[in-house]
């Protein structure tokens, strides 16, 4: 199911224009943890769920490996409709979506919230060093009043085109869900 409140015929910004549907988030609402990528791909805008592709598929793997199942946690982009050509989502749209993403915290409260990928750090947290840097890092932040803790993990797709990037993933996965248990 999908937590906070959406509207699913949303014109806010321009990719509205160019989506097959709005992709809300989809998990447990009573998870404590928060993946959050980027903005659906072409599979998503079909299916009207996140990470449902290839890119879905490595981080259904890096769950797994942690313990976790998909239903149990909780996953979302800070965008909901898919960019043309799947580009990186622009920095107005980002902002134009954000009361989404902070309805869906609102309901979820999570203590962990695990970025995937760099445009994801840089926005949600302001961790603009290099992944190489980041990834794996627990930080804590204030975020919309709540106390979290970040965790930085490669995006998915970055698995995809550099396979040697899978264990460091993997690991940040697990670092999210151990720090998620704890709490
Ligand atoms: N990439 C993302 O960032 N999000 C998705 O939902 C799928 C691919």
């Amino acid at each position: 199911m999908s937590c906070g409140k959406i509207d699913l015929r949303c014109r806010i910004c321009r990719l509205s224009s160019g989506r097959t549907q709005v992709v809300p988030g989809k998990g447990s609402c009573s998870s404590r943890i928060v993946f959050v990528g980027e903005a659906p791909g072409k599979d998503e805008d079909v299916r009207g769920e996140p990470f449902v592709g290839r890119a879905g598929k490595i981080l259904d793997e890096a769950l797994a490996d942690a313990g976790v199942g998909r239903g149990e946690v909780y996953i979302t982009n800070l965008v909901k409709c898919r960019p043309p050509k799947n580009r990186r989502p622009r920095k107005d749209e980002i902002v134009a979506c954000s009361g989404y993403l902070s309805s869906e915290l609102k309901d979820l409260r999570p203590t962990v919230v695990c970025a995937l990928g760099q445009t994801v750090a840089k926005s949600l947290f302001g961790e603009s060093e290099r992944m190489k840097e980041l990834v794996g890092k627990a930080i804590p932040k204030q975020m919309g009043g709540l106390k979290v803790m970040a965790v930085i993990a490669y995006h998915p797709a970055a698995c995809l085109y550099r396979r040697s990037n899978i264990k460091a993933f993997r690991n940040s996965i697990q670092r999210a869900v151990v720090i998620a248990k704890r709490q």
